[in-house]
């Protein structure tokens, strides 16, 4: 199982709701040109067992989360969060401070649950109704002597059990 790269959205169909993102999306092309890549996938023996998909938004110099998923055979076992730290540390090299994501009940695979969120470190912002996850911040507020990556990805350790987009079995949250 390894975490790589996604350059287009070819193979990143969801399998809950079979969406597919439009290769025509403007993001897609934006995405590339700022970081060089428009998501990340854990793959295992060719196959996608859980996609995120990101699109820049330069002038906040933010990353807009547009799709994740992990395939239902391979829920909860923190796919999504890696996909999450993944993204964060090259966001980071690459001059992006927040990471910014819808969230919705039931989950969707472009809304996860909050749980899910707060699990991987997210806040909810409520001037602008969404979740985000400040980099930098993060890392001044938990500095170790280890690198920045590190540092990351160690203030994305897990709360709860997240999952970001599995079939809705799960019991709703307390808080809303
Ligand atoms: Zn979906």
């Amino acid at each position: 199982m390894r975490v790589v790269h996604i350059m287009n959205v070819e193979d990143t169909r969801c399998p809950y709701c079979a969406q597919e993102t439009s290769s025509d999306a403007e993001w897609i092309d934006a995405a590339r040109r700022a970081w060089g890549w428009c998501g990340f996938a854990v793959e295992h023996d060719q196959r996608r067992l859980a996609v995120l998909l990101l699109a820049p938004d330069a002038a906040r110099q933010r990353a807009l989360m547009t799709t994740i998923w992990v395939d239902a055979a391979h829920a909860r076992h923190g796919l999504g969060r890696r996909l999450i730290q993944a993204a964060s540390a090259d966001l980071v090299n690459c001059g992006v401070s927040t990471l910014a994501a819808r969230s919705t009940w039931p989950p969707t695979c472009a809304a996860p649950y909050q749980g899910f969120l707060r699990g991987c470190g997210f806040a909810y912002v409520a001037a602008t109704g969404v979740w985000e996850l400040a980099m930098r911040t993060t890392v001044v507020e938990r500095p170790t002597t280890h690198g920045l990556v590190e540092r990351i990805v160690a203030s994305l350790r897990p709360i709860g059990p997240p999952e970001p987009a599995a079939r809705a079995t799960r019991t709703r949250p307390i808080s809303s």
